[in-house]
């Protein structure tokens, strides 16, 4: 099967501040992405850097919002 789900993720991230594993669906159809969720368990804001790299791999990287 091809199709959205090549745009469509799943990626797990850890939370900066409690330390969960959060998981987050990531559009790839952006290749450099940087934006605010908030956690599912804490509900405090992380930013969220996704990017993807010449090959396909999604990295995402949860950043606690004061350390911007
Ligand atoms: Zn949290």
């Amino acid at each position: 099967m091809e199709g959205d789900w090549d745009l469509l993720q799943c990626r797990f991230v850890r939370c900066p501040y409690c330390g969960e594993r959060i998981e987050l669906v990531v559009d790839c159809s952006v290749s450099d992405q940087r934006y605010v969720e908030d956690c599912q368990v804490c509900c405090r804001p992380m930013v969220l850097e996704v990017t993807v790299d010449e090959v396909g791999h999604v990295n995402v990287h949860a950043n606690d919002e004061n350390a911007c």
